[in-house]
């Protein structure tokens, strides 16, 4: 990593990026920016190649067959595995969290090969579609305040046993095992299924994020109130739906 800006990649815009999750990367970059921490930010289409050279990079949700052609380009790429070698964050959603394991069951109904870059395997759910609001409490390892988000997906998501569950719900399926496991992570890879997007409902996941690739403890504190005025909407609308 450069010692004064933060490399921000934003992976596969043209095949993953649903609900809004394109958001996730203007958060980031707008909370680097508010911190006086330059950033670069580069959108990789499934046609480029990814740079080996961020910081952060962050992928999104996506429909079935997005998703299989996102998984085919990316294993063919080897730039995010790279990255990650190198000691980048990633930071995935959804589709993108169900690529970044070993296995998931792709829009023609077979296992399709991951990135291994999380201890997970993904397979459809038999049952209904996971849609709705989401309360998780994060990993207490990580000392953020709950998890809000919205799911809608079929997969489901098993943990192996070098990965972490992101968070415990108190509302919602998240990874749909019936464990109360929402997302995974391990030293710089996370994964979950929550849209919204889900770094505007949860702005300190983004500083997470920037003060690892800073390896830094803290961050300046800034204006949060519209950040705190959607939490507080939205889980009122997961505690009590509508
Ligand atoms: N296609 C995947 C599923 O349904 C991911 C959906 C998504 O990214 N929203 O499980």
């Amino acid at each position: 990593m450069s010692e004064s800006s933060l490399r921000l990649v934003w992976v596969y815009p043209d095949l993953l990026s649903t609900y809004g999750d394109q958001g996730n990367a203007l958060v980031v970059e707008r909370r680097a920016v508010q911190r006086r921490v330059p950033v670069t930010r580069v959108d990789v289409r499934s046609d480029h190649a990814v740079p080996t050279s961020g910081d952060i990079y962050l992928i999104g949700g996506g429909e079935d067959r997005p998703q299989r052609l996102a998984a085919e380009r990316l294993r063919r790429d080897g730039g995010l595995n790279r990255a990650v070698a190198n000691g980048a964050i990633v930071f995935s959603v959804c589709a993108g969290y169900q690529i970044l394991g070993h296995e998931f069951i792709n829009d023609l109904g077979r296992p399709e090969p991951g990135l291994g870059l999380l201890d997970v395997v993904s397979t459809r759910g038999e049952g209904d579609r996971c849609v709705g609001d989401v309360l998780a409490d994060i990993d207490p390892q990580l000392g953020l305040p709950p998890l809000t988000g919205f799911e809608n997906h079929q997969g489901i998501t098993h943990l192996g046993p070098t990965t972490r569950p992101l968070a415990r719900l108190r509302v919602g399926r998240g990874n749909g095992t019936g464990d109360g496991t929402e997302g995974a992570f391990n030293d710089t890879v996370f994964g979950t299924y929550m849209h919204g997007p889900v770094m505007a409902r949860n702005p300190h996941i983004a500083d997470l994020l920037i003060k690892l690739a800073l390896d830094v403890n803290a961050l300046p504190p800034v204006d949060d109130q519209w950040y705190d005025a959607l939490r507080a909407e939205r889980i009122a609308a997961a505690v009590q739906p509508a």
